[in-house]
């Protein structure tokens, strides 16, 4: 539709980043455009606006993910929870260790992030192999809450992130492209 034609036209690839072999899905040029960025933050929220019970809070992960999350709580009317690289929180963490191409991240969330059952939706740029979405989706569970859907701007199919998901409970995972 019209709305993917001009998100897809805002994302750049880059090749050869962040190492030889990659091409990197840039999507400074579409957080330049204020009408790409409008809808394409209405766009992740619009399947979870107005759904009953409500969405409680809206996940972005550090770092790309935080500039789309925050305004979709926003229009969700929901809070905006940031989870974060090791050692960036300053209160007590929940963490998650996962496997990347060479060696491990570490992901971490505030232990009071959540009220019991609090309803999540995560959003994120970009869902590759999916280590980073199932990472933080566990780490909400041990908060205490529940993940009702994950929302990303961009799906790399061939790196199979959804199908790593699946095997969690039920949530929605939607991509715009
Ligand atoms: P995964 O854990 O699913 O393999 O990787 C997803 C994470 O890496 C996301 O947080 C995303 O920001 C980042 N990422 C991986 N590949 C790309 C890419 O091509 N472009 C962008 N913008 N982010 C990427």
């Amino acid at each position: 539709g019209d709305i993917a034609d001009l998100v897809r036209s805002r994302i750049r690839d880059v090749a050869d980043y962040p190492k030889p072999g990659i091409v990197f899905k840039d999507i400074t040029p579409l957080l330049a455009d204020p009408s790409a960025f409008q809808s394409t933050v209405e766009a992740l929220g619009s399947p979870w606006l107005g759904a009953s019970p409500a969405v409680d809070k809206v996940v972005g992960i550090e770092a790309r993910g935080f500039i789309l999350a925050a305004p979709v709580a926003l229009a969700l009317g929901a809070g905006f929870v940031p989870v974060r690289k090791a050692g960036k929180l300053p209160s007590a963490v929940l963490s998650r260790s996962y496997a990347l191409e060479y060696g491990e991240a570490t992901l971490q969330v505030h232990r009071d992030a959540f009220a019991p059952g609090e309803r999540v939706l995560v959003v994120d740029d970009v869902l590759a192999t999916g280590g980073t979405v199932e990472a933080t989706t566990s780490l909400i569970r041990e908060a205490g809450a529940e993940v009702v859907g994950v929302s990303v701007l961009l799906e790399l199919a061939f790196l199979a992130g959804r199908a790593r998901l699946e095997g969690q409970d039920g949530f929605d995972v939607r991509a715009l492209l």
